[in-house]
C-alpha cells in the first residue's frame, strides 16, 4: 500500500501573510483532499527578532477565511507535535548531538567581524563568498582557547566534498547541485536556536512529510536540506518548488503592484472562494478553458504535472473577474451583509438603522449586485443614493440635454410624476411608455435625457428602479436641478 500523503504549510510568523504563502498553502491543502491525505500547519518561529503572536494569529486566521483547513499541527493536535519550532529545541539538540558525536557537524568559533572580512576577501578575489572552513578541523586545545575567550560557538554542518546532489523536482524536474558550491554551514546559532534549513529536516522528516511543496525560492536551500536528510539517516521527501509571482510588469510582485497580503483582500471585500479560484490560477494550468472552479472541482483537477515553470502572473483584473462571478452568486441577503461593513466605513450606513431604513438600504443596495467585482465598490455603485450633488459625467452626457425634444418630455415627466399616486416599477414603466407614446418619440429619447438629468451619466441603472428608491421628490428635485444647469426651468 502506498504511504499515506502528507503536505504542510509550514509558514514563519514574520509579518503580514502574503498571497504567495497563500497560494502555497492552497497548492498543499488541494494536493492532500486530493489524494486523502493531511495537511500539517507548522509555525517557524525561530527568527526570535521578527516572529510575532499577532502575525500567527493573522495566518491562522487568513486560513480558516480561505477554508484551508488543516488536519493536524497548531491547534489542532496531532502526534508529531509540538508544531511551533520554538517548542521542539530539545529535539533538535538530540540530533545536533548525534551529528557532532559522527563528526558530521563542528562547533565554530568566527566572530561575525573574521566571517564578514573573509566574505569580502572572496568576493574582492572574485570568489563565491562562502565558509572556507576555518574551524572544521580544530584540536581540542584551540577550541578550549576560543572557550575560554568566551566566544560562543555555533554548530556548521560538514559539507562532504565532490557530491552532485541531484533530485528530481516535481515542478521544475531534474535539477542538480554540487556541494563543492555549498560551504560549511550553520545549522544551530550561538544561542542555540536551530537555523530555518536545519530545523525544516528534522520537522519534515519527524512529521512524516511526504511532499514538500514551497515557493521557487526555497529551491537553492534544498541541496542543503537533502545532505542534512542523508546525513541524519532520514528518508528524503518529494520536493516540488512552485514559480513565483510577477506583477503585470513582470517584476516580482511586491507593494508596489497593490495589495500583497491576504488580509488587504479580505478587507476589501474579496471572497473567499474567488481569492481561492483565482490563487489555484497562479502557476497551476489545467489542460482546458476553464476559469471558474467550485473547490471540489479544483480538487478533483489539481495536479503537481499542470503546476508550470515559468513565473505566475498576478493579473488583478482577472481576480475582480473571477471575483465578481462570486459575487453574483451571492444571495440578496448575503450580498447585503458583505455590503455592510463598506457602507458602514463610507457613511452610507451606521448599523443602526430601524427596519424600514434597513428594508430601503436593502433595495439600494441591491442595485449594485450585478455590478461591482468586491465589496469596497459597492458604495461608490450606491453613491446616487445618498448624496444629490452631482455634475455631469462627459460633455457628450450634457449634450443629451440639448436635444430638441427634452424641454417636452421632462414637461411630460413632471406632470406624470406629479399625478402618480405611486411609483414603482411597474408604474413608472407606464409613464415613460405613455411619454413616448403621446409625444410620438423612440425609447432612447425618453430614457437618455431622464438618466442624464437623474444620474449625470449615460449609463448605470435600471431608470425604473431608481425612481421608487429615490421617491418622486427627491427624483424631480435631482432633475430640475440637472435642467437648470442647461438653461431649461421646470
Ligand atoms: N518558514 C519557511 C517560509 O516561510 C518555510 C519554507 C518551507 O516551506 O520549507 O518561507
Amino acid at each position: 500500500m502506498e504511504k499515506e500523503m502528507r503536505v504542510r504549510f509550514a509558514p514563519s510568523p514574520t509579518g503580514p501573510f502574503h498571497i504567495g504563502g497563500a497560494r502555497s498553502a492552497l497548492f498543499n491543502w488541494l494536493l492532500a483532499r486530493k489524494n486523502g491525505g493531511k495537511l500539517i500547519l507548522r509555525i517557524e518561529d525561530t527568527d526570535r527578532e521578527r516572529s510575532t503572536p499577532e502575525s500567527e494569529e493573522n495566518i491562522k486566521a487568513a486560513l480558516k477565511w480561505l477554508g484551508l483547513e488543516w488536519d493536524e499541527g497548531v491547534d489542532a493536535g496531532g502526534e508529531h507535535g509540538p508544531y511551533h519550532q520554538m517548542e521542539r529545541l530539545a529535539i533538535y539538540k538530540k540530533y545536533t548531538d548525534q551529528l557532532l558525536a559522527e563528526g558530521k557537524a563542528y562547533y565554530c568559533y568566527c566572530t561575525d567581524e573574521e566571517l564578514e572580512a573573509e566574505r569580502e576577501a572572496l568576493t574582492e578575489a572574485g570568489k563565491m563568498p562562502r565558509y572556507m572552513g576555518k574551524c572544521r578541523n580544530l584540536t581540542p586545545e584551540q577550541a578550549a582557547a576560543f572557550q575560554a575567550e568566551g566566544r560562543k560557538p555555533t554548530v556548521r554542518f560538514r559539507v562532504p566534498a565532490g557530491q552532485t546532489i541531484k533530485f528530481t523536482d516535481l515542478v521544475r524536474g531534474d535539477v542538480s547541485f554540487e556541494s563543492d558550491g555549498i560551504g560549511d554551514f550553520v545549522i544551530v546559532k550561538s544561542d542555540g536556536i536551530p537555523t530555518y534549513n536545519y530545523a525544516v529536516v528534522i520537522d519534515d522528516a519527524l512529521m512524516e512529510i511526504t511532499h514538500v511543496i514551497r515557493a521557487e525560492e526555497h529551491l537553492s536551500n534544498t541541496p542543503r536540506q537533502i545532505l542534512l536528510y542523508d546525513a541524519l539517516g532520514f528518508d528524503r521527501p518529494k520536493f516540488g518548488h512552485i514559480s513565483l509571482i510577477l506583477g503585470k510588469d513582470k517584476k516580482k510582485m511586491s507593494k508596489r503592484h497593490g495589495a500583497t497580503s491576504v488580509d488587504q483582500y479580505r478587507q476589501m471585500g474579496y471572497l473567499p472562494d474567488g481569492l481561492v479560484n483565482f490563487l489555484a490560477l497562479l502557476g497551476w494550468a489545467p489542460s482546458g478553458e476553464q476559469e471558474i472552479f467550485t473547490r471540489e472541482e479544483l480538487i478533483k483537477a489539481f495536479s503537481m504535472k499542470h503546476v508550470a515553470k515559468n513565473p505566475a502572473v498576478f493579473d488583478v483584473d482577472k481576480l475582480n473577474w473571477i471575483n465578481q462571478h462570486y459575487m453574483r452568486k451571492l444571495s440578496p441577503e448575503e450580498f447585503f451583509e458583505a455590503a455592510k461593513p463598506h457602507m458602514i466605513a463610507s457613511g452610507y450606513m451606521t448599523g443602526e438603522e430601524t427596519g424600514e431604513q434597513v428594508e430601503w438600504l436593502k433595495r439600494v443596495v441591491a442595485t449594485a449586485h450585478e455590478q461591482v467585482s468586491y465589496g469596497a465598490q459597492i458604495p461608490e455603485a450606491v453613491s446616487m443614493y445618498f448624496s444629490d450633488e452631482f455634475g455631469f459625467e462627459t460633455p457628450e452626457a450634457e449634450a443629451v440635454l440639448h436635444e430638441e425634444s427634452v424641454p417636452t418630455v421632462m414637461a411630460a415627466l413632471k406632470d406624470k410624476l406629479a399625478a402618480a399616486e405611486v411609483i414603482d416599477g411597474p408604474a413608472m414603466k407606464v409613464i415613460f411608455k405613455s411619454i413616448q407614446k403621446e409625444n410620438k418619440l423612440g425609447g432612447k429619447q425618453v430614457f437618455m435625457p431622464i438618466r442624464v438629468a437623474l444620474t449625470g451619466n449615460q449609463h448605470g441603472p435600471e431608470l425604473v428602479e431608481m425612481f421608487p428608491l429615490l421617491g418622486k421628490e427627491r427624483a424631480w428635485q435631482r432633475i430640475s436641478n440637472s435642467l437648470s444647469k442647461v438653461g431649461i426651468n421646470l
